[in-house]
C-alpha cells in the first residue's frame, strides 16, 4: 500500500515563491499579430476598468466588446456605445469561476475560453492581451492543452506535476514584456481554460502543489516530447547543458505507439550535397552508397561517415524530421530513413508514460522513471512527499 511520508526540510528553498493564492499572468494569442479582439462573458460577472474607474459593468448576454489597438492605445466599443481610448485596460472578474470567450476579428482566428481576469495595452497597433489566471486552472489548460482530453489519470497527475514545475521554474522568462509566459511551445501550450475532461481538474487538484525538485532543491527543467523511441536523450546530447536528472533511459513502454515509428526518404544526390554543404568531404573514392548507411541501435549524437560527423540534432532541424533516433539505408538513388520517437527525446516520454498509467504506475512512479534522482515536494510548507 502506498504511504507517505512527510519529512520537514531544515534548510532553505533555493527559489522563493509567495505563499497566497498564486495568479499568475500569462500573454494570450502571443505569436500573433491581433488589431482587434472581441470579448464577452460566458459565465459571471466582469468590470471593465480603465485609469482605476470603472468603465463598464460586463454580464453574459448584455456585453459584446471591441478593443482595437490603435498606435500605443486601443479603443473599445460595445454593441451601442464607443467607450473611449485607453492606454491599458483591466477586465476582472466579480466572483470565483467565471469564464469569458475572447476571439481575434483581425486577422480571424479561432474563439478560445479562458478563466480569470484580462489585462489588455497596444504596443506599434497590436494588442497585448494577458490572462491574469489562477496557477492551478492554468496548470489544469496546459496539461488539457498538451496532452489532450482522453489520457489516463495518473498520467494527468503526472503531467500536472510537471506542468506546474515548469511554470513556477520560469516565472521570469517574458517579464521584460510585461507578463510571466506565453502561451506558445516556447513556454507551455495553453490554448484554452480546461473544459474537455473533469478528470484533469481533478488530477490538478489532487497533486496541488506539488512540485519535482533535483537533488538541491532546485525546480527541475521538466522537459517531456511525444515519443522517445524506446531511449531517452541525455540533456547534454541535444542542448549542451548538463542536467543530472536528465539522464538517458532505456523505455519500454512507448513501443507500439501512435509515434513509435517513422520513415522519410531523401534523394542520395540531395543528401549528398547537404553533406558537401555541412563540411564532409566529398570524393568519388571515400563515397559510394554503402557508405551512407548508419545504423543507430542504440542513441548516438553523431551522424558519421569516413571520420567527418554531423549532430544529428542538426540533420532533424534541417530535414524536419520527427527525431534523431533513426537509421539510414540506401535504396536505388534514395536513402530510407527508418526513426523512432517523435520529438527532442529528452525527460518525460509522453506515450511512454501514458502506457506506466495504464499498467497501474503512480504518478510518482511514472516521474522518477523519467528523471532520475528528482524528489516531488509540496512548494508552499516545503514538505517533501515520498511515496515509495
Ligand atoms: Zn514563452
Ligand atoms: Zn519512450
Amino acid at each position: 500500500m502506498n504511504k507517505t511520508i512527510y519529512i520537514f526540510f531544515s534548510f532553505l528553498f533555493l527559489f522563493s515563491i509567495k505563499s497566497k493564492a498564486q495568479d499568475i499572468f500569462v500573454s494570450i494569442f502571443n505569436d500573433f499579430k491581433i488589431k482587434t479582439v472581441v470579448v464577452r462573458p460566458i459565465h459571471g460577472k466582469y468590470e471593465f476598468v480603465a485609469n482605476n474607474n470603472c468603465v463598464l459593468k460586463i454580464k453574459k448576454n448584455n456585453n459584446i466588446i471591441y478593443f482595437t489597438a490603435l498606435g500605443d492605445s486601443l479603443s473599445a466599443w460595445d454593441l451601442d456605445n464607443h467607450l473611449g481610448v485607453f492606454k491599458k485596460i483591466e477586465i476582472i472578474e466579480q466572483s470565483k469561476n467565471n469564464s469569458f470567450r475572447i476571439q481575434p476579428a483581425f486577422p480571424a482566428l479561432n474563439e478560445r475560453e479562458y478563466q480569470g481576469g484580462l489585462f489588455l495595452s497596444a504596443r506599434e497597433n497590436h494588442l497585448i492581451i494577458i490572462n491574469k489566471i489562477n496557477l492551478d486552472k492554468y496548470v489544469a489548460g496546459v496539461v488539457e492543452s498538451e496532452c489532450g482530453p482522453n489520457a489516463p489519470f495518473e498520467y494527468y497527475k503526472s503531467q500536472a506535476i510537471i506542468c506546474r514545475t515548469y511554470a513556477l521554474g520560469h516565472l521570469d522568462r517574458h517579464v521584460k514584456e510585461g507578463f510571466q509566459l506565453c502561451d506558445c511551445v516556447h513556454c507551455q501550450v495553453y490554448k484554452n481554460r480546461c473544459c474537455k475532461n473533469d478528470s484533469i481538474l481533478l488530477a490538478v487538484k489532487q497533486t496541488q502543489n506539488l512540485v519535482i525538485v533535483d537533488s538541491s532543491l532546485n525546480l527541475i527543467a521538466a522537459t517531456f516530447h511525444s515519443n522517445c523511441g524506446g531511449q531517452t536523450m541525455n540533456s547534454e546530447d541535444v542542448w549542451s547543458s548538463e542536467k543530472s536528472y536528465l539522464k538517458s533511459v532505456a523505455d519500454t513502454f512507448c513501443r507500439n505507439q501512435v509515434h513509435s515509428n517513422w520513415t522519410d526518404t531523401i534523394s542520395i544526390k540531395d543528401w549528398i550535397t547537404y553533406l558537401d554543404t555541412t563540411g564532409f568531404e566529398i570524393t568519388q573514392n571515400t563515397f559510394n552508397k554503402d557508405s551512407l548507411t548508419f545504423i543507430q541501435e542504440h542513441r548516438k549524437k553523431y551522424y558519421r561517415i569516413n571520420g567527418d560527423s554531423i549532430l544529428l540534432t542538426k540533420i532533424r532541424s534541417d530535414f524536419k524530421l520527427k527525431s534523431t533516433f533513426f537509421s539510414v539505408y540506401t535504396k536505388d538513388n534514395y536513402l530510407l530513413l527508418r526513426g523512432r520517437g517523435y520529438g527532442h527525446g529528452v525527460g518525460l516520454c509522453q506515450e511512454g508514460a501514458m502506457q506506466m498509467a495504464r499498467y497501474g504506475y503512480s504518478y510518482s512512479n511514472i516521474i522518477r522513471f523519467y528523471y532520475r534522482n528528482v524528489s516531488i515536494i509540496n512548494y508552499r510548507n516545503k514538505k517533501l512527499i515520498d511515496i515509495p
